[in-house]
């Protein structure tokens, strides 16, 4: 199984790795820099060989690079859109650096421009940049509040059809279950991959973050959960562990640490949960 967690770069981008191997991850996922301002990544080249050697050696991979929170593909401001296609630019040639072969980003908020108005944003957005051969840019599903899109799986298919680059899809099941699509039962979880399935297609799936969620299904409420004590439960999160679609996907987890139950614990659970 693939699974790990989104750790730290502090000290270099090459102590990410130790990081993983430390709460029992074999991949994971990454900030280039602080992700609450805008701020190109600055990677030293000999820490960029550390990691890659780092990570062959030692991780099943992948990394994932998760974009800037400040990023907004959907808006219709030319002056934050400008910002963005420039932010992912720049992470999508630090992923070309490191060797990793995603770049996660969320499609944002249309503020105003409507659903059918901000995909056309987004994908208007991403087909700006210049996307190194060996990197894939995923957009991920959203817990879908305020005028904010990727909530719906429309919304993300739409996103695949109209841009001309080949991106995939990051499916969070915090983010999912919050939208409104149900993963706390086996038979809730084989429904909403069914629905992904028959909306985006499931060959479009390349990582999952799994998260269990703080809040209610459909409450479009983001905040994470540790695995199996949220509202996606124990069912929930073992089904997911285990479906067929979904068991050979890298699973990272974004699941709470400030209360000291970390990411060790969450990933010892998945591994609990995980069947043979
Ligand atoms: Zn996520």
């Amino acid at each position: 199984m693939r699974i790990g967690a989104h750790v730290s770069i502090a000290g270099g981008v090459d102590n990410a790795v130790e990081r993983e191997l430390a709460v029992g991850g074999n991949c994971g996922q990454i900030f280039t820099h602080s992700p609450q301002v805008w701020q190109t990544p600055d990677i030293d080249p000999e820490e960029a060989t550390d990691f890659v050697e780092g990570t062959a050696a030692n991780l099943a991979g992948p990394w994932v690079i998760h974009a800037s929170y400040l990023v907004n593909l959907a808006t219709p401001k030319d002056d934050l859109r400008r910002k963005s296609i420039d932010s992912m630019q720049a992470e999508v040639d630090a992923a070309a650096t490191l060797e990793i072969p995603y770049v996660n980003v969320h499609l944002g908020a249309h503020t105003g421009a409507g659903v059918e108005g901000g995909i056309e944003n987004a994908a208007a957005a991403l087909d700006e940049l210049d996307i190194p051969e060996d990197v894939t840019v995923l957009v991920e599903s959203d817990a879908g509040s305020g005028t904010k899109l990727g909530g719906d799986f429309e919304h993300l298919a739409a996103v695949l059809e109209q841009s001309s680059q080949d991106l995939e899809v990051c499916l969070d099941t915090a983010h999912a279950f919050a939208a409104g699509y149900d993963l706390s039962s086996p038979a809730a979880v084989k429904e909403t991959v069914a629905a992904f399935d028959d909306v985006i297609g499931l060959d479009s799936l390349a990582c999952i973050h799994l998260n269990d969620s703080k809040h209610a299904v459909g409450t479009n409420k983001d905040e994470h959960a540790h695995l199996g004590e949220g509202e996606i439960g124990v069912d929930g999160i073992r089904s997911i562990l285990n479906h067929e679609a979904l068991r050979e996907l890298p699973f990272v987890l974004e699941t709470p640490t400030e209360d000291g139950r970390g990411f060790e614990w969450n990933i010892d659970r998945a591994r609990e949960l995980r069947e043979a």
